[in-house]
């Protein structure tokens, strides 16, 4: 059993993360502010996971730029912590575009407040939340992890920043006698659009107000929650003219992260780069087709122009995920759909919906 210090782990991500954790047996401490999640999400991950596994999950309310909060997270029990999942920050685009100082104060001074109360307890092992952001508009198709990281936005430039701060780290942090090779090991994982829920319904994207992503906004049509989907773009240069996208089901995700830890306790010290996507690119119409048929409900939408600062294709090349960890995403586009349905429509509203 490790124990682990999972930062952001109430938010989509870092739930389906912590639940699998709890399951493979480790103890979790989670550190949050809620600022983009519910406390709801770690109740049901901790009723998931049933009240023995549940007594290994601990929440630290807080935010990762007060190092009082991080000291707390790291001293919630006598044992030191094994290893950080970084998950927490800001993650809206568009936001991002409005808000640069919040992005670059959350994303880029919380990671570096969170790697120096690693530094602070003894800590150095960190998989961190990186993006397929980070390569903006990619130059080819799928995209491997030596590609060019040519971001487009401030959001995907903290991610680039943060990946720059950690590479920064694992070449010259050299131990107490300044001399020897660095102890951190660190996988920034990239990941491509992590979609779909838990099979249990019970756990699943839930984000504050109208959602900017693709997937949550297709099953809110098709709940009844909002009208009509707007697909931005059906002039792409793709076969059907919309815009095609890697999307990964977020228990693979959850999967990837397992593995990742894993190899970063069993080899030497050492600086992780992989993408996790699924290899595999489908259309914007084709997930309107497959949530159609997975929910037995109409979707309904209006094309419009495209969108400013959308790619027209992003698809991962995975092979590096399966070499280095063995991992590969399992779950098809038919299982992100139904399993995506399952918890929209079990919880139209969210999290808000009350207990499912
Ligand atoms: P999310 O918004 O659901 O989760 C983020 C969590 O971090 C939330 O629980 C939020 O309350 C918490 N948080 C935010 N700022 C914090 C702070 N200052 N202190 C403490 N907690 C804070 O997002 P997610 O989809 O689960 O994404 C998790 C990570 O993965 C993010 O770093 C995101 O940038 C990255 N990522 C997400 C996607 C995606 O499409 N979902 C794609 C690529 C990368
Ligand atoms: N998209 C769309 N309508 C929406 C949201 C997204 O047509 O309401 C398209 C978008 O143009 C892109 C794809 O769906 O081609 C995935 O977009 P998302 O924002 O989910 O992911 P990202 O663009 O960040 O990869």
């Amino acid at each position: 059993m490790a124990k682990l210090l999972i930062a952001g782990g109430a938010g989509f991500i870092g739930s389906h993360t912590t639940l699998l954790l709890l399951e493979a047996g480790h103890q979790v401490v989670v550190l949050d502010n809620f600022s983009t999640s519910s406390p709801e999400s770690l109740q049901r991950v901790a009723q998931l996971a049933g009240s023995s596994a549940s007594a290994r999950l601990c929440l630290v309310e807080g935010d990762i730029r007060d190092p009082g909060s991080l000291d707390q997270a790291f001293q919630t029990t006598s044992a030191p912590c094994d290893a950080v999942i970084h998950f927490a920050g800001l993650k809206a685009v568009a936001q991002s575009v409005h808000q640069p100082l919040l992005y670059w104060d959350v994303n880029v001074g919380g990671s570096q407040r969170l790697l120096a109360a690693m530094e602070r307890h003894g800590c150095h092992t960190l998989v961190f939340s990186s993006s397929a952001t980070v390569y903006g508009y990619p130059d080819r198709i799928p995209i491997p992890e030596t590609a060019a990281l040519q971001p487009i936005n401030p959001y995907g430039h903290t991610k680039a920043a943060v990946e720059q701060m950690l590479a920064d780290l694992a070449s010259n942090e050299a131990g107490p006698a300044a001399s020897g090779p660095s102890r951190w090991r660190i996988a920034r994982l990239r990941y491509f659009n992590p979609v779909g829920a838990h099979a249990s319904g019970r756990i699943g994207e839930d984000p504050l107000g109208p959602p900017d992503n693709l997937f949550p906004f297709v099953s809110q049509v098709a709940v009844g929650r909002r009208q009509r989907l707007k697909i931005f773009g059906a002039d792409w240069p793709t076969p059907d003219g919309t815009g095609i996208r890697d999307y990964i089901h977020v228990m693979d995700l959850a999967e990837g992260h397992l593995a990742a830890l894993e190899a970063l306790w069993n080899e030497p010290p050492q600086l992780l780069t992989l993408n996790l996507g699924s290899g595999r690119g489908h259309s914007v119409l084709e997930v309107v087709q497959a949530f159609e048929a997975a929910s037995g409900r109409p979707v309904p939408y209006d094309l419009l122009p495209r969108r400013a600062g959308d790619a027209a294709e992003s698809v991962a090349d995975p092979t590096e995920a399966h070499r280095r960890l063995g991992w590969r995403a399992q779950r098809d586009l038919a299982t992100i759909c139904s399993d995506g349905w399952h918890w929209q429509s079990l919880n139209p509203e969210g999290y808000g919906s009350g207990p499912a």
